[in-house]
C-alpha cells in the first residue's frame, strides 16, 4: 500500500503559557501543503522501517530506523487494537522521505499518519475516519491534521481540529534551514523569553479566520503569527536574515512554521513564487529553497499491490 502525505505549515500558532503538568495550550491554523512524503507499507517476514531521500534515494539523517520512528510507531498501535482480528501482521514500511526533518513541518507525524492509513488498508481493518483519528491523536499532537489535510484550526494541543473552508489556493516559498530544531527546545525556550520580559503575542486567532475566506494574499499574509517565532529566532538568529531576504524579494507574507527553523513566505500568486524562489535561493540565507502550494488533501491511498 503506498500512501502519499503532506507536510504543514502554521499560519497561526498561539502559546499559552506553561501550565503545572509542562504542557502549553495552543490554539493553532494548520495549512497543508503539496510538499508530500511516501510511505510504502507491506507485509513482510520481519517488521522494518527505511527511510529514503525522496530527491536523492540516499539515507536521511536524523530519522531513526528502529523502534522510535512514528511510523512503525502507528503500525504497532494498530496492530496492538486491532490485532482481534487476525489480519494484523510483521509490515515492511519504507518512507520516501520529502518533508525536511525537523523542519516545523512535521513530517515525522505525517509519517505516522500515512502508515495508519497504509497499515489499515493492507490489513483490511474497516475503521471509520473518527476511529483512525482516534488513532492519530495517540501517536501525536500533529498526526490528526495529517489525516485530514486542508485547512483547519487546532486547539488543546494543537490535535481538537475544526476544519476551515478556504478553498482559494496560496503560493507559498518555503526556505529550508541546513539544520532542523528540537520543537522542546524551541518552547523551552519561549518560556526563558517570557520569564525573562514580555516577548509579543501573535493577534487575535480570528484575524487569520476572517482574513481566509478574502483568498486575498495581502490580507492573509499580513494576518500570519506563530508565538514560537521569536524563540525560534533567538536559537537561531541567522532565521532574521532568511525572513528579510523572503520579504525583500516581494514575499506578501512571512512566518516560520510551528517550530521552526522552515520559514514560510505567501507569494500574490506562482510567478511571484518563482521569482521570489529564485532571489530566496540566491541570497545564501537557507540550505534549500522550494515552491509549494496549499491546502493539500490529508494521507491518502494512492497505489496498491
Ligand atoms: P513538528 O512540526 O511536529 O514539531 P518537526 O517537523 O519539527 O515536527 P519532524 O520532522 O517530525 O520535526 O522530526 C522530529 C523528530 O522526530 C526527528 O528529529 C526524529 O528524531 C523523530 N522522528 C521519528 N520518526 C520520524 C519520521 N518518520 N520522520 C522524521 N522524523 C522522525
Amino acid at each position: 500500500m503506498r500512501v502519499r502525505v503532506p507536510a504543514k505549515v502554521n499560519l497561526h500558532l498561539s502559546v499559552g503559557d506553561l501550565r503545572p503538568d509542562g504542557y502549553h495550550d495552543l490554539v493553532t491554523v494548520f495549512h497543508a501543503v503539496d510538499v508530500f512524503d511516501e510511505v510504502v507499507v507491506s507485509a513482510a517476514p520481519r517488521s522494518s522501517v527505511r527511510t529514503v531521500d525522496g530527491a536523492g534515494g540516499g539515507a536521511v539523517p536524523g530519522v531513526p530506523a528502529g523502534p522510535r520512528n512514528l511510523a512503525g510507531a502507528a503500525a504497532r498501535l494498530l496492530a496492538k487494537e486491532c490485532g482481534r482480528s487476525g489480519s494484523t501482521g510483521p509490515v515492511a514500511i519504507e518512507i520516501i522521505k520529502n518533508i525536511p526533518v525537523a523542519g516545523g513541518m512535521a513530517g515525522g507525524s505525517a509519517d505516522a499518519a500515512a502508515a495508519l492509513v497504509g497499515c489499515a488498508a493492507l490489513w483490511g481493518l474497516d475503521l471509520t475516519r473518527d476511529q483512525l483519528a482516534e488513532f492519530a491523536r495517540r501517536l501525536g499532537a500533529d498526526v490528526p491534521f495529517a489525516l485530514t489535510g486542508g485547512t483547519a484550526v487546532g486547539t488543546g494541543r494543537g490535535d481538537l481540529l475544526s476544519p476551515v473552508l478556504a478553498r482559494t489556493p496560496l503560493h507559498w516559498v518555503l526556505a529550508v534551514a541546513g539544520e532542523g530544531l528540537s520543537t522542546p527546545e524551541v518552547f523551552a525556550e519561549l518560556d526563558r523569553l517570557r520569564a525573562a520580559g514580555d516577548p509579543p503575542r501573535v493577534a487575535p486567532v480570528q484575524e487569520i479566520l476572517a482574513a481566509l475566506p478574502s483568498g486575498d494574499p495581502v490580507r492573509i499574509g499580513a494576518a500570519l503569527g506563530n508565538d514560537l517565532q521569536a524563540a525560534a529566532v533567538s536559537l537561531r538568529p541567522e532565521l532574521r536574515r532568511t525572513l528579510r531576504a523572503g520579504r525583500a524579494a516581494g514575499a506578501v507574507g512571512s512566518v516560520v512554521s510551528g517550530s521552526g527553523p522552515t520559514c514560510a513566505f505567501l507569494c500574490p500568486g506562482p510567478d511571484a513564487a518563482a521569482d521570489v524562489a529564485a532571489e530566496l535561493a540566491g541570497s545564501g540565507t537557507c540550505r534549500a529553497v522550494r515552491i509549494a502550494s496549499g491546502p493539500a488533501p490529508g494521507a491518502r491511498l494512492v497505489g496498491s499491490g
